[in-house]
């Protein structure tokens, strides 16, 4: 802005000035979830604070000099006129109240309004921080069949808990839900915290979205949530380009949700907003005809203007001069605006918002995965399974014996790793050319790219496996299922579809064999699992 010296003066004032926006805390779900449970990054608070430069601002053209005001952002990306607050929330509850979905764990809050709503609530939350509605609805109604109050959930297992949970991903959540369960139970005397902050501070693994979302549904407190769906419609709303994943574009999202929500009806309104990201404001096509609030969204504005300028054009009439709302090469130094390295691109439209910086690419591994098959008392095939440690990647799960491998080694020394992995358990000699060379099954954590190098041994006799090592237990092919193995895992099972013929068997799971007869290197998948990438 060519006042550099007033530029560093100013900044260091603003580092001694208090907060905008709310501070600490986390929830939400997804990525900015996690970040929000570990609070802003370093440094994120101070960028919070520094005032934009300069940014296109609806009514004026556009100059937005610092000066001694609170480091607000500008008017464009707010919801500062309570006339337009008060129609978006009318029409969205107005839509919500006509088109809302019917899910299971509604009807049970509804119908049982108080601590046993709650519950039903909260278990429903966390699981949907985990992956998508329909996915979670088998889920949800296995797991309230089981567990229908807080007090039946504080008695059971976290055996229990993880079979139940296996295949939802996050597994930590799980055990955190129990634990929660468990304190409400032995030190709140059963009784829910019944406000955001309480409900933060006291129970494990309740972030700041699960909290918000408890208190404005079931407590009826006017308070905010975001999550991914309401981070997208807020993005596009008020045409947030900065990373919303960073912690200061959260922030702002946060004082935006708290700003919107309906005082009268705050769990409604919460929900309409979520429903709306999760069935109208979609990621890749969003339904912007449909939207009960297309009116207050500054994306749809914006592409309804360019379609307006294009066929005057097309007509020969000369384009209006834009306003300020058009002036997207101005913006360069606004902290919620796109960067002015990836201005606003017509091609995408609303799909300009939000944007996340580019995530890091996961970590390679390579693990060495042994299926040992014997003949049980009764004649049928049994597998053997151990258990992971309790803390980490996939705590308390169980597996097929794996042996972690260095990258790049050479089949022959992956082969014999494994081998002396299983010796040591069952202390007794393993031939490294007796294992059975099945295949190699790719599944993708959140930030892991795991490989597993899958082999199959056929015992004849029994063994005598050790006890100081992980427990352990022989399972048949319908108790394996049934364990609290995780979905890596039943991918593994899948690969084995063609290769085990022992008694005449095959596993379950209808497998995909894309197998390359020349190559060591198999592409194995079981469907309905999906794999995303191959290597033949
Ligand atoms: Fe989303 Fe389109 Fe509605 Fe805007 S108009 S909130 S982009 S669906």
């Amino acid at each position: 802005d060519g006042f550099p010296g007033k530029r560093a003066r100013r900044r260091e004032r603003l580092r001694h000035e208090p907060r905008a926006g709310p501070g600490g805390g986390g929830g939400g779900r997804g990525a900015p979830a996690e970040r929000r449970e570990r609070g802003p990054a370093p440094g994120a608070e101070q960028e919070a604070r520094v005032a934009p430069r300069r940014c296109s601002v609806a009514g004026g053209l556009g100059e937005w000099a610092p000066t001694a005001a609170p480091a607000l952002p500008p008017a464009r990306h707010l919801f500062s006129d309570p006339a337009e607050v008060e129609a978006l929330r009318a029409n969205l509850l107005a839509w919500y109240d006509r088109c809302k979905r019917d899910l299971p764990w509604r009807a049970l809050v509804r119908g049982d309004i108080g601590k046993r709503g709650t519950a039903y609530l909260w278990v429903s939350e966390i699981m949907l921080q985990q992956t998508q509605v329909a996915t979670v609805i088998d889920y949800y109604n296995r797991w309230m069949q089981k567990w229908p109050t807080l007090q039946a959930l504080a008695q059971a297992s976290l055996e229990e808990v993880n079979e139940l949970w296996a295949g939802l991903g996050y597994y930590s959540r799980g055990k955190r839900l129990q634990e929660a369960a468990r304190k409400v139970v032995s030190e709140l005397a059963g009784r829910m915290p019944r406000t955001a902050e309480d409900l933060q501070k006291l129970l494990p693994g309740v972030g700041r979205y699960t909290a918000g979302a408890i208190a404005s549904i079931s407590y009826g407190q006017a308070t905010g949530v975001v999550d991914g769906n309401v981070i997208r419609v807020l993005c596009r709303l008020r045409c947030i380009g900065a990373d919303s994943s960073s912690p200061s574009v959260i922030d702002r999202l946060w004082d935006m949700a708290n700003v919107l929500v309906d005082r009268s009806r705050p769990g409604d309104f919460n929900q309409a907003l979520m429903e709306l990201g999760a069935t109208v404001c979609v990621p890749k096509a969003p339904l912007c005809g449909q939207c009960p609030v297309k009116q207050h969204c500054q994306a749809w504005r914006r592409v309804e203007k360019e379609l307006t300028f294009a066929s005057q054009k097309l007509f020969g009439k000369p384009p209006p001069v834009p306003d300020v709302e058009d002036c997207g090469k101005r913006v360069g130094d606004c902290p919620l605006c796109p960067p002015a390295t990836e201005p606003w691109d017509s091609s995408l439209g609303v799909t300009n918002f939000p944007r996340k910086a580019a995530k890091k690419p996961p970590r390679a591994m390579r693990t060495a995965t042994c299926v040992l098959e014997r003949r049980g008392c009764h004649g049928a095939p049994e597998y053997l399974i151990v258990q992971r440690p309790s803390s980490g990647l996939l705590a308390g799960l169980w597996e097929f014996p794996s042996v972690p491998l260095a990258q790049d080694l050479k089949e022959e020394k992956e082969r014999q790793e494994l081998a002396d992995h299983l010796q040591a358990w069952m202390e007794q000699p393993v031939a490294a050319k007796g294992l059975q060379f099945i295949g190699e099954v790719i599944h993708i954590f959140s930030h892991i790219h795991q490989t597993y190098v899958v082999y199959s041994l056929h015992l004849d006799g029994d063994v005598t496996l050790d006890p100081a090592l992980s427990p352990s237990r022989w399972v048949t092919e319908e108790e394996f299922h049934a364990s609290a193995v995780s979905t890596a895992m039943k991918k593994v099972w899948g690969a084995l579809g063609p290769s085990l013929s022992y008694l005449g068997k095959t596993p379950g799971i209808p497998s995909t064999y894309l197998g390359c007869p020349s190559s060591r290197t198999q592409l194995l998948f079981s469907s309905g699992l999906s794999c995303s990438s191959f290597r033949c």
